[in-house]
């Protein structure tokens, strides 16, 4: 059976990802760091529509944590495959770069760069063996424009956005395609702290995205109508100009 993984699966956009997953018919295993009952709350939302999920938490940014996980993964399913992956788990750490830890910097770039490293890397060998995948990286309108407050995350989402465009030439003749998602801004845990009704009146469409609807364009590029997209970074911001 191929399956969908999806990273930070439990919350925000990772969340209507599963959802749209299972509705498409995949069996979706969802993956967190730490927070279980939101993630079981996404795995009874889907069971409940008549799709199937499981929870597979581990920690993205660690290498052995996800080997791990994966192996275990697959000796308990040696019929079946992980078809899509979709990276999503994220994190922000924003200051100004003068006022930057080494933490704050290593966090954001562990979690966003490392995370799609190890993991992609090992799921990859069996995309390759069945000649056929989808891989979508979620990226951000920082990494296209860069922002300000955020040169640790601007520059993890642009490196994301530089391996996907690699990635995508070195395995499109074997059927994987390998594109980039990058949101403006979407309501979600991530932007609760963010000036809503002031930062609303900079985007044309004058309101933050949901993450249903960056959802649906995963969706789409997790579908067999999207064979011919690959190497793309494509932008869902209410028309903010990158
Ligand atoms: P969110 O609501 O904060 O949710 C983050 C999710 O990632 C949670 O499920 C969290 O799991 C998981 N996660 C964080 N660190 C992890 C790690 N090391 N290992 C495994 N899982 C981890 O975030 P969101 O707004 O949905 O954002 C999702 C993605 O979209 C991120 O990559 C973000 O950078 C990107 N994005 C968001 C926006 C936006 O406006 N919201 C815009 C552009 C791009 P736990 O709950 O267990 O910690």
């Amino acid at each position: 059976m191929k399956y969908a993984l999806v990273t930070g699966g439990s919350r925000g956009i990772g969340r209507a990802v599963c959802i749209k997953l299972a509705r498409m018919g995949y069996p979706v295993l969802i993956n967190y760091r730490s927070r279980q009952e939101a993630a079981m709350e996404v795995k009874d939302l889907i069971e409940a529509e008549g799709g199937k999920a499981e929870l597979l938490p581990f920690d993205v940014a660690s290498q052995s944590e996800t080997e791990q996980a994966i192996e275990q993964w697959g000796n308990n399913h040696p019929d079946d495959y992980i078809a899509v992956l979709v990276n999503n788990a994220g994190i922000r750490k924003d200051t100004m770069m003068v006022f930057m830890q080494d933490e704050d910097w290593q966090q954001v770039l562990d979690t966003t760069l490392n995370g799609f490293f190890y993991l992609t890397r090992r799921l990859l060998k069996e995309m390759l063996t069945h000649r056929g995948g989808r891989i979508i990286n979620m990226a951000s309108l920082s990494g296209i424009k860069g922002l300000p407050g955020q040169v640790n995350y601007s520059a993890a989402k642009a490196a994301l956005i530089g391996a996907t465009k690699a990635l995508a030439q070195e395995v499109a003749g074997r059927k994987i395609t390998v594109n980039a998602v990058a949101p403006g801004f979407i309501a979600t845990d991530m932007t609760q702290d963010l000036d809503e009704a002031t930062l609303k009146n900079m985007i044309p469409a004058k309101r933050f995205g949901t993450p249903e609807e960056v959802a649906a364009l995963v969706g789409f590029l997790a579908s067999d109508e999207a064979a011919y997209i690959t190497g793309q970074a494509i932008s869902i911001n209410g028309g903010l100009y990158t």
